[in-house]
């Protein structure tokens, strides 16, 4: 029997952790599943190496590794992908927000010959409006920026070997596994789940980490925002001459001219417009650098099982 290997990138989540292992074990031996749960503790501030560790003495498919400190979820997916040793990994959150039932679907998927089967969210669970709000709209221009449709894409899916193997090769430091499962290509399929509403502890994004989130994987995948500059620079150049050749019929035709208003107006829109594509393209020129340094992603200060060392 082909060996499934699931992911779970687990920050402060000391109370979920036992409690998701078991349910997930006992499903996957009911369903006849060989499995290895792979906790990845992303530097957390509570207990949860702690309980990790007693899971891993307790159930015996049950390994982790422990950041040397938080390095977000892309590093600790990435750090699971890179230590299974499945013929597929699932990839889910420690939340069971991913409902264990579907990996037992996923998987069957997988024995028909997809290589990648996406879950995709049917509901999106409960959260607030400004939050539905703010996702909505950042799906809406990633769509647009990459050509990828996203909205209901999560991270919960089964990558086949072969997809493992070619995520964990790419080369970049900062990694968006959602869409580049898109990028990698393969026989895909999805499943749709329901999102369930969390039990313990309390979900990790704030407005900001969610902003810098989209910042990151626009600027990861598409150089639109760079061109929108151009864009807007022609657009206001454009202004600028009809402006220029308008006050010059004016002044040949004996009006004074008067406007501080306008100035002034002038003044700050293009000075904004200056700032803000400078911004954009210092973002790019940080993200160059970060790529450049080649830091290591992740950095592991324990494990619960010595292999891969
Ligand atoms: N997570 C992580 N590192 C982080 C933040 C979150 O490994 O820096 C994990 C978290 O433990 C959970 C998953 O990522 O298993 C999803 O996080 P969360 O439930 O907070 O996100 P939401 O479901 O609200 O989108
Ligand atoms: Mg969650």
């Amino acid at each position: 029997m082909p060996l499934l290997s699931i992911v779970i990138p687990s920050y402060n989540e000391e109370k979920m952790i036992l409690k998701a292992a078991q349910t997930i074990n006992q499903l996957l031996k009911e369903s006849n599943i060989p499995a290895e749960l792979i906790f990845v503790n992303d530097g957390s501030k509570d207990g949860t190496w702690e309980s990790i560790q007693r899971a891993s003495e307790e159930i015996e498919s049950v390994k982790g590794i422990n950041f040397s400190r938080n390095f977000g979820k892309e590093a600790a997916i990435l750090a699971g992908l890179e230590f299974a040793k499945g013929d597929c990994c699932v990839v889910m959150d420690c939340d069971l927000q991913h409902p264990p039932e579907t990996v037992v679907q996923m998987y069957r998927l997988w024995e028909e010959g997809f290589e990648i089967v996406e879950g995709v969210k049917l509901t999106r669970g409960k959260e607030s409006k400004l939050h539905g709000m703010f996702s909505k709209s950042f799906y809406r221009l990633i769509n647009q920026a990459t050509g990828f449709d996203m909205s209901k894409s999560s991270d919960f899916k089964l990558l086949d070997r072969k997809v493992v193997d070619a995520y964990i090769q790419l080369p970049e430091r900062k990694l968006f596994f959602r869409a580049l499962s898109f990028w990698l290509g393969f026989k895909s399929v999805q499943v749709e789940f329901d999102v369930n509403e969390r039990t313990e502890g309390e979900t990790k994004w704030s407005y900001v980490s969610l902003l810098k989130y989209a910042l990151n994987n626009i600027t990861s995948f598409s150089t639109a925002p760079m061109q929108l500059i151009t864009l807007i620079g022609v657009l206001f150049l454009l202004f600028s001459v009809i402006l220029g050749v308008q006050s010059l019929i004016n002044y040949l035709s004996g009006h004074s001219l008067e406007g501080f208003t306008t100035i002034i107006l002038l003044l700050l829109g293009t000075g904004s417009l200056i700032m803000i594509s400078l911004g954009i393209i210092g973002f790019y020129i940080s993200k160059i650098y970060e790529e450049v340094k080649r830091r290591p992603r992740y950095i592991v200060s324990g494990k619960t099982d010595s292999r891969n060392e």
